[in-house]
């Protein structure tokens, strides 16, 4: 794709102007107490090519809880793990349903419908957990060489507040651990899982972080293969199913890129071959995605023509 004949600068520059005038749309998810404090007029975005050059606009160097963004860094950790076996344990089919569901869990006996809701989710916890030394630090250090940025760190008061306040998540690792799909202690894949979600970046950490599913799973920020092309490949049709819940048909409609949402309001948004991106903003629309977050994609792809469509 030639990026050159686009000016990213300026592209970024009109979309700020544009969402700080809507400012005030969407809600913080006030379910997690330690995110019901966040401010509405915030926006970031951040793009990063495949040869490393950073554009950004607005709050880009602000951080936030990734939360469900951090679903597509333990996926890449568990199909690295154990390889196809994953999907024995979790479905890759969109949902349809909010991504704290539990009702497919039963029609499916324990099986997720996709490693993005929380129920499959908390399955790669689980296999990480199984299979991976030291788990929490393993993922810390990951993120910190995928971002490049050795200060990324989770916030022990975010964390705290989803354990006391996640009686959803309890329910559906206890329901699937009543099915047999999870090995571990229960508590400990939620920890796990608490602390993947409370991770601190910004929008220009998280555009760099999903570099290597720009590039075919070669990680520019390290100079290391993450994963196979096959599995960039396959994560990225994922995030394009299933990154958004029950909108991922309206963010193929009109956003249409490969994206992942986190209920900070960020979302991490993939063009194949050609760049990574973060936006965030904390209101979020009604199905759990940044209301602001999504124009501004929108906005984005429409303005380059960079839509995979
Ligand atoms: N930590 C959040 C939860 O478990 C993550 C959900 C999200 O970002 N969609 O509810």
């Amino acid at each position: 794709h030639d990026l050159d004949r686009h000016d990213l600068s300026g592209v970024l520059a009109t979309i700020n102007d544009e969402v700080r005038e809507r400012f005030g749309e969407g809600k913080v998810a006030d379910y997690i107490p330690a995110l019901a404090e966040v401010p509405l007029d915030r926006f970031g975005m951040a793009l990063v090519t495949r040869e490393g050059a950073v554009f950004e606009a607005g709050d880009a160097r602000e951080r936030f809880s990734i939360q469900s963004i951090s679903k597509v860094f333990t996926l890449t950790m568990a199909m690295e793990a154990v390889g196809d076996d994953l999907w024995k344990r979790v479905d890759r089919e969109p949902s349809g349903d909010p991504f704290n569901s539990l009702i497919q869990l039963e029609l499916e006996k324990g099986i997720p419908r996709n490693p993005f809701m929380n129920a499959g989710a908390l399955v790669t916890a689980d296999v990480i957990l199984s299979h991976v030394d030291e788990a929490e630090r393993t993922l810390l250090e990951f993120m910190r060489a995928r971002s490049g940025n050795p200060e990324v760190r989770t916030s022990e008061a975010i964390a705290r507040s989803e354990r006391e306040s996640g009686f959803r998540n309890v329910a559906v690792a206890n329901f699937i651990r009543s099915y047999g799909n999870l090995h571990n202690d229960v508590d400990a894949v939620l920890d796990f899982y608490y602390s993947q979600c409370s991770l601190l970046m910004d929008c220009v950490d998280v555009a760099r972080s999903v570099q290597y599913l720009a590039q075919r799973g070669w990680c520019g920020i390290s100079g290391t293969r993450v994963i196979s092309e096959e599995s960039a490949t396959r994560i990225n049709s994922l995030m394009m199913t299933a990154g958004t819940y029950d909108a991922a048909g309206d963010f193929a409609f009109y956003v249409g890129l490969p994206a992942k949402s986190g209920v900070a309001g960020g979302i991490a948004a993939v063009v194949p071959n050609v760049m990574g991106i973060c936006v965030w903003s904390p209101g979020l629309d009604e199905k759990g995605n940044s209301q602001l977050g999504r124009y501004a994609l929108h906005r984005f792809t429409r303005m380059t023509g960079l839509s995979v469509f």
